[in-house]
């Protein structure tokens, strides 16, 4: 998979520019941002990573995780996503422009992979609930499979679940605090987690919700990953305020723990680290030169190395695209 496969250049520039002015506007409406310790493990006096965009991302001192402090309430944040520019074209334009190959590249490998894990832990197949479904591609996939008696999806965004509807899909119009539904087997939040203000209330929360023995199946970034580490503040995924926590595979797996589930899977099974590295190498905006190796690998060798690089990214958990499954105890 490329990354022109799922978003063209053209969006990119304009997603950027709108993204920017966003974020502009944000900074400026909202300057009482509220301190938090580290989201993963809670300790407090963490050290500064860097600033991007006004604001500042600490790394915690005890388990790595990077996160953005202070950060903006969930008020705020609900305000953000309501009415940043940059969240209409995606749902506009980019994410219908790019749903076949999003279903192609990656929700028919989602799907696949969910169905592997409840096969293996021998998981119920009655209700699956997917928080943040979008457009509700992946319980759109699931329900044509008739794996579960029913896919939900949990969608706050009005426009979302309009299309969610739209295509036959039942939808819960809500916040998943203000989810009232119970027997659920299978949670599922795909790249959610990073967005939220308190990661913590959402694991009690699905915790909650599942029955014992349910499956929570995650994504998110890994700030372990060869593109966060080696772009660091240059990473198009660290942007706030929209993406506020960047666990690793060890503090993510101590937070779940401490929260009443056995993790099952971590795993990284990324595909674009090494591609986005090289991209940005390519327009200057990170420069190679005191990296022979990996110029070498990213550049001069791209043709012949860089997929089998990328495999091994994927395989040893260094690929920034984590997937986390984990069983309620
Ligand atoms: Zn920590």
């Amino acid at each position: 998979m490329k990354e022109s496969e799922i978003r063209t250049d053209e969006s990119l520039l304009e997603l950027e520019r709108r993204l920017k002015n966003d974020v502009r506007s944000f900074v400026k409406k909202y300057t009482d941002l509220k301190n938090v310790p580290c989201p993963a493990c809670g300790n407090e006096g963490n050290e500064l990573a860097f600033r991007k965009d006004s604001f500042t991302f600490e790394r915690c001192i005890a388990c790595e995780t990077l996160f953005v402090n202070p950060r903006p309430t969930p008020e705020m944040l609900r305000d953000y996503y309501e009415n940043a520019t940059s969240m209409d074209l995606y749902v506009k334009k980019i994410y219908p422009e790019s749903e076949g190959a999003r279903l192609k590249n990656i929700v028919f490998n989602r799907v696949d992979s969910i169905v592997a894990v409840c096969e293996k832990e021998l998981i119920k197949k009655g209700t699956h609930l997917d928080i943040g479904a979008g457009f509700g591609t992946l319980c759109g996939e699931l329900k044509r499979r008739g794996y579960f008696e029913q896919s939900i999806a949990v969608e706050s965004s009005k426009a979302m679940a309009g299309v969610c509807r739209s295509r036959g899909v039942s939808v819960i119009e809500r916040m998943i605090e203000d989810v009232e539904i119970q027997d659920i087997d299978v949670v599922t939040a795909f790249e959610l987690i990073e967005h939220l203000f308190n990661p913590r209330d959402f694991l009690v929360r699905c915790h909650e919700l599942l029955n014992e023995g349910g499956l929570l199946i995650m994504t998110m970034p890994n700030v372990h990953g060869f593109d966060i580490m080696t772009l660091a503040e240059e990473s198009n995924y660290v942007c706030a305020p929209a993406h506020l926590n960047y666990f690793n595979p060890e503090s993510i797996e101590g937070m779940i723990t401490k929260n009443g589930f056995e993790v099952l899977e971590i795993t990284t099974p990324g595909k674009l680290d090494a591609e986005l590295v090289r991209k940005k190498a390519l327009e200057k905006r990170i420069s190679l030169e005191e990296q022979p190796f990996l110029k070498k690998v990213l550049i001069t060798d791209w043709e012949n190395v860089g997929a089998p690089f990328q495999e091994f990214l994927a395989t040893n958990r260094l690929s920034g695209h984590m997937w986390v499954a984990a069983k309620k105890v």
